[in-house]
């Protein structure tokens, strides 16, 4: 009877440790995950960085923080842009606007990045969004979104406020 016990006891034990050095290595590997998810997240690609040549500051500090704390990676698709490029889009419908803020470099068009390709679906969009306030909050940079606008909705425009940026 005391062998059965021994051995229910060590059983136990065995048992005990196992789950607990599984469960450890689980919850390490995890702690691992979030720290190095939380610690390093998306980086900016030398195409991205290229494209924000020209960019402002405070706008470029800002891109800079949002990419290391975004749920969903990004690309820069465009930061200043030609006269001539904003009349085709103005004229294609494209941009509702002549006197875009992408001319000064007050603006930036971020896309959505998933498994090696731009994505257009506006639940991404949401997330960019929210990792660009978060940043420019944590600065202190004023910022819009395109998205939040009612008439041109526009998910991937980010610029700085007229009010505080006016153009030089
Ligand atoms: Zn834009």
């Amino acid at each position: 009877m005391a062998g059965f016990f021994f051995w229910a006891f060590a059983l136990l034990r065995h048992s005990f440790l196992t789950f607990g050095l599984v469960g450890f290595a689980r919850g390490g590997c995890r702690r691992a995950f979030l720290f190095l998810g939380v610690g390093m997240g998306f980086r900016l690609s030398s195409r991205s960085l290229a494209r924000l040549s020209g960019v402002h500051d405070d706008l470029f500090s800002v891109v800079e923080r949002a990419i290391q704390i975004t749920d969903v990676d990004f690309t820069v698709l465009e930061g200043v842009r030609s006269k001539s490029r904003q009349k085709e889009l103005f004229e294609s419908g494209a941009s509702s606007t002549m006197n875009s803020r992408h001319l000064t470099g007050h603006a930036v068009d971020l896309g959505a990045w998933v498994t090696g390709g731009v994505r257009w679906d506006w639940p991404l969009y949401y997330k960019i969004a929210d990792a660009m306030k978060q940043a420019a909050s944590e600065l202190g940079v004023p910022i819009e979104w395109g998205g939040d606008w009612v008439t041109f909705k526009d998910g991937p425009h980010f610029q700085l406020p007229w009010n505080q940026y006016p153009s030089s």
